[in-house]
């Protein structure tokens, strides 16, 4: 623990106190049987421990520990002379505590017992808080909060005791007002937990807002007219659709009518601060609501969704409540953009989504805080819970990688998992926001029907993230009237709960009647805002406040040089020769003072030899060249992925690390003054919620490259949701363009089942209506154009490379300077050997490394009258390349497929009837038999054996050749 992780004032009255309180505990401790005498090592012990993880011991040990005052400076009680230390030896020594004389007053023991009671109630208030608005949940007994459990007592609430840190505005109170005080600020409405939260000043911070208005501040009559007004939108959106439509499936608010106005604060609050950009990850519940009353979507388009009218021109679209939107509303600070992603059912992946888009926006506003763009991530109370995406979110957010200055997370907490999940079956956890304690966010749950405290909860948990720039939780605790949707019925599974629903006044009407018993407003002015919004949705008008109709575009990135372009393969990739030997050259310099590793220098010396001509070009040169003149060009680049700083196998070194210090240097981020953005990060050990925050990037960030790297390619099948859900249909289902580069290893060099394949297969299986393009560059220049053209093209589509492992240091695979800078990518790769194509009788197609076996054994066994075509590209199938690579061989009887991966995998299944086309166009009309050369079919990638691995290898090139 830190010194500046320790908390000395949740309960440290005064410093001339410590010594008399901390003489205290030791007597309390002496006094309990299993402290006294021998067992001061045990107490020592465990208060070391406690030191460590203060959590990790039972709560009324650390209820003790938490009153010892700690020497100054010191984060450890291991020191000399410490007065803590000392009093545990003494207890070993003298089998006696050494207590002073003034412990033994009574007066003194209860102004520690006072002091531990309001600890409690911080550590576990919220246990006892009414956030159920249903009354449904069965409380935990908290002893702790009871007078007795601290051997207080009835007769003592007329004495005065110190307050300590609990904010009272006094010092010393009854215990009456304090126990008041205490059971206000954290046993009412908010459910207040923070006391998992290391760092002292947030603690203190935290504490403040709550116990300086007993969690319950007053709001003035027009912030609570408005937040009736925005209940009553919220509601009456709900009752307008479910007249109109009843029975359709709309995943409607009923029972968490305040996430609106809760939403609403958050926007108008952050706009406050300066904010530009908020976007937003939102469940199926609420959603439309949500379009409607914040965002602004004209009630006619959802009723036109609802009665079924398609409403966008080219691809499948998707159901109305994975929709996103877009919209500008103004605030006290301007108008801020509002971007709420389309996402698809599976519930929590689209909250690295929405982090990744927020970090593009961040980074495109230089805004390395946090401050110009919010997240908020909205979630349901089971998925939030359950959903091990959520984890891996919370574990990025604060590194360097992926952090966004923190994010707002609201749990629409409806208490029933999915679509009828007690809480017992659908978590092990007390509440089902717990993950977030991992990070130590603070979580406040807050009971749906009280619409100030959920005001309250929103504008600290808003001035939290602000503050400290690290994620927050609201769950609001609510319920759904209709069950899981309104097609639904709910008591079927859930009798008690609806039961009780059945008679339970709506959160808007007892808001109103709170209000009118209040004088705020009358009856009549609370049910004409009823009628009001209802003729707005009627007459189609716009229901959201403050929705700016002319919207400020220089807000959000301006993707129409990216719209309408058809797929082309083609792109001038070329770059002056002057100027990339220039990059070379300055990719090569490490300034002095860097002290660097042996091997990385070899391939930085290697790399100046690259660049002067006396040496083949290697793979992880051409790469890093791309990357150097795509910078040049102006385009910012991101990479992230395991070990991507190095590269898995040691090719990139695009990070130099300081032997001397450990310090880095990165030679791409010091090309030239004023250069474009180059990011490259190591991410953390998770591809989902990784692939899924560059899937939001890309989508956000179109002018420049974005890749991300699989430490071996068949890891991306842990981001399979990313690849189905968006990568694959994203563009068709919601028009969204990406441009997202994945670097997938593959390729069989008897490693095993799990390191061969990138299952190459699933991505071509997923082809179709050119929505991704997936290749297998073999050649350093091919995989360097290959990049380029990615990012030259205005053309934005996902890019799937099954990259190499041996190859990057195949001699054989090298290029020129000349063939990156005059070259481009091909599609297919003619044979370049000097065949005399008149000979050639047999074609190969094969992709991948294979190639470079088959062109061995070619030349091994002087077979001339094979030609092997590598096709570099497999989707969008490049027909016209390879027909063209054909035509050159007037003698062809037949056409041989030869790859490396089963029979039941790899390109033979999905791209063979590309092949047979093409065969079937050859100018001759001969038809040509296409024939397979591979390994069997087999449930494994690959063999474990490499005997075996290179038995199927040799076997499959020569079948290439002689089947
Ligand atoms: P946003 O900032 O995400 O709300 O985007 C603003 C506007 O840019 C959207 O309304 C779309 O018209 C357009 N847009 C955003 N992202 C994409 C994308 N990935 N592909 C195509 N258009 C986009």
């Amino acid at each position: 623990m830190s010194p500046r992780a320790r908390d000395d004032t949740d309960t440290t009255p005064s410093v001339q106190g410590d010594r008399e309180m901390q003489q205290g505990i030791m007597e309390l401790m002496w006094r309990s049987s299993h402290v006294s005498g021998g067992n001061a090592h045990y107490v020592e012990a465990l208060y070391e421990q406690y030191l460590d993880d203060s959590e990790s011991v039972p709560d009324e040990w650390r209820s003790y520990f938490d009153q010892l005052p700690r020497p100054e400076g010191s984060a450890t009680h291991d020191v000399p002379l410490s007065p803590i230390r000392d009093q545990f030896y003494q207890l070993g020594r003298e089998n006696r505590p050494r207590v002073a004389a003034a412990a033994e007053s009574g007066e003194n023991k209860k102004q520690v017992k006072v002091l531990q009671l309001i600890n409690a109630y911080r550590f576990r208030g919220h246990q006892k808080a009414n956030i159920d608005p249903l009354g449904l949940r069965n409380p935990t007994p908290v002893p702790d909060l009871d007078l007795s459990f601290h051997q207080l007592s009835k007769a003592d609430l007329d004495s005065e005791f110190q307050t300590g840190s609990f904010f009272l505005g006094i010092d010393k109170a009854p215990l009456r007002v304090i126990v008041d005080a205490l059971e206000r600020t954290y046993c009412r409405s908010i459910g207040c937990e923070i006391m998992h939260i290391v760092d002292t000043e947030e603690k203190r911070w935290l504490q403040r807002r709550f116990e300086s208005v007993r969690s319950a501040p007053e709001f003035s009559d027009g912030v609570r007219k408005h937040v009736l007004e925005r209940l009553t939108a919220a509601e009456g959106l709900e009752n307008y659709l479910a007249s109109k439509y009843p029975g359709t499936k709309r995943f409607g608010l009923e029972g968490g009518e305040a996430f609106v106005p809760m939403m609403d604060e958050l926007i108008q609050r952050a706009g406050g601060y300066g904010t530009k950009e908020v976007v937003i990850g939102m469940a199926h519940r609420g959603r439309l609501n949500l379009l409607v009353n914040i965002l602004g979507k004209n009630p006619t388009d959802l009723i036109d969704e609802f009665d079924g009218k398609k409403v966008i021109e080219r691809g499948s679209g998707d159901v109305k409540y994975h929709q996103g939107f877009s919209s500008n509303v103004m605030s006290p600070g301007g108008e801020v953009h509002l971007a709420m992603s389309f996402n698809p059912s599976h519930l929590e992946i689209v909250a690295p989504v929405v982090e990744g888009s927020v970090r593009a926006r961040q980074d495109r506003r230089n805004d390395e805080e946090g401050s110009k763009v919010l997240p908020i991530n909205v979630h349901g109370d089971a998925a939030f819970a359950g959903q091990g995406v959520v984890m891996e979110t919370f574990q990025m957010s604060q590194t360097r990688a992926y952090k966004t200055g923190g994010t707002v997370h609201i749990v629409i907490n409806n208490q029933v998992g999915f679509t009828t999940s007690h809480p017992l079956d659908a978590r092990s956890t007390e509440y089902c926001t717990d993950i977030a304690k991992m990070v130590q966010a603070p979580i406040f749950h807050v009971n749906g029907d009280d619409a100030d405290a959920v005001l309250h909860a929103t504008q600290v948990a808003l001035d939290y993230r602000q503050e400290f720039k690290k994620d927050v939780v609201i769950d609001l605790v609510c319920y759904r009237r209709r069950g899981h949707n309104e097609a639904d019925e709910p008591s079927g599974t859930q009798p008690m709960m609806y039961s009780k629903i059945k008679d339970h006044p709506s959160s808007r009407s007892l808001y109103a009647k709170r209000l009118v018993d209040q004088g705020v407003l009358s009856e009549e002015d609370a049910k004409a805002m009823i009628e009001t919004y209802r003729d707005d949705l009627v007459a189609g008008n716009h229901v959201a406040n403050a929705l700016v109709q002319e919207p400020n575009t220089s807000l959000f990135v301006d993707w129409t040089p990216y719209l309408g372009h058809e797929w082309t393969g083609n792109a001038d990739t070329t770059f002056d020769m002057k100027r990339l030997q220039q990059l070379a050259a300055k990719m090569c310099e490490v300034p002095d003072g860097i002290d660097v590793q042996r091997q990385v220098a070899k391939i930085y010396e290697d790399r100046r030899k690259m660049q002067a001509g006396g040496m083949g070009l290697n793979w992880g040169f051409a790469e890093t060249l791309a990357y150097a003149t795509l910078l040049d060009q102006g385009h910012p680049i991101r990479i992230t992925g395991q070990d991507v700083g190095r590269g898995t196998f040691s090719h990139r070194h695009a990070v130099v690390h300081n032997q001397k210090d450990g310090s880095t240097y990165v030679p791409l981020q010091n090309m030239s003054d004023g250069q474009p953005r180059f990011t490259i990060h190591d991410s953390i050990l998770s591809e989902e919620a990784v692939l899924a925050f560059e899937y939001g990037y890309s989508t956000t960030a179109p002018s420049g490259l974005v890749v991300w790297e699989a430490q071996f390619g068949d890891f991306f099948n842990g981001a399979q949701v990313v690849v189905d859900q968006f990568i694959s249909s994203g563009e068709t289902k919601w028009g969204r363009l990406c441009g997202l580069t994945m670097l997938l290893p593959h390729g069989y060099e008897g490693q095993g089942p799990e390191h061969s394949s990138a299952r190459l297969e699933r991505f071509l299986q997923m082809c179709a209506e050119h929505n991704m393009q997936v290749c297998v560059p073999t050649t350093p220049a091919q995989i360097y154009h290959l990049l380029r053209r990615q990012v030259i093209r205005p053309l934005r589509k996902p890019l799937v490379i099954m990259s190499p492992k041996s190859l990057l240091r195949h001699k054989e695979a090298v290029s020129s300077l000349e063939d990156l800078a005059h070259g481009k990518f091909h599609m297919v790769l003619s044979d370049q050997s000097d065949l005399a194509a008149e000979k050639v009788t047999r074609a190969i197609l094969c992709a991948g490394k294979v190639y470079y076996d088959l062109a061995a054994w070619r030349a091994e066994n002087e077979r001339h009258d094979t030609a092997i075509l590598r096709l570099e590209q497999l989707y969008p199938f490049p027909k016209e390349e390879l027909l063209e690579a054909l035509q050159a061989y007037t003698q062809l009887e037949d056409i041989v497929w030869c790859q490396e991966e089963p029979l039941n995998q790899g390109a033979w299944y999905s791209s063979q009837h590309h092949m047979r086309t093409v065969a079937d166009m050859l100018k001759d009309g001969l038809g040509r038999e296409l024939k397979f050369a591979g390994r069997p079919a087999s449930a494994a990638p690959a063999a474990g054996y490499m005997s075996v691995h290179t038995e199927q290898q040799r076997q499959l090139v020569e079948d290439a050749f002689n089947l």
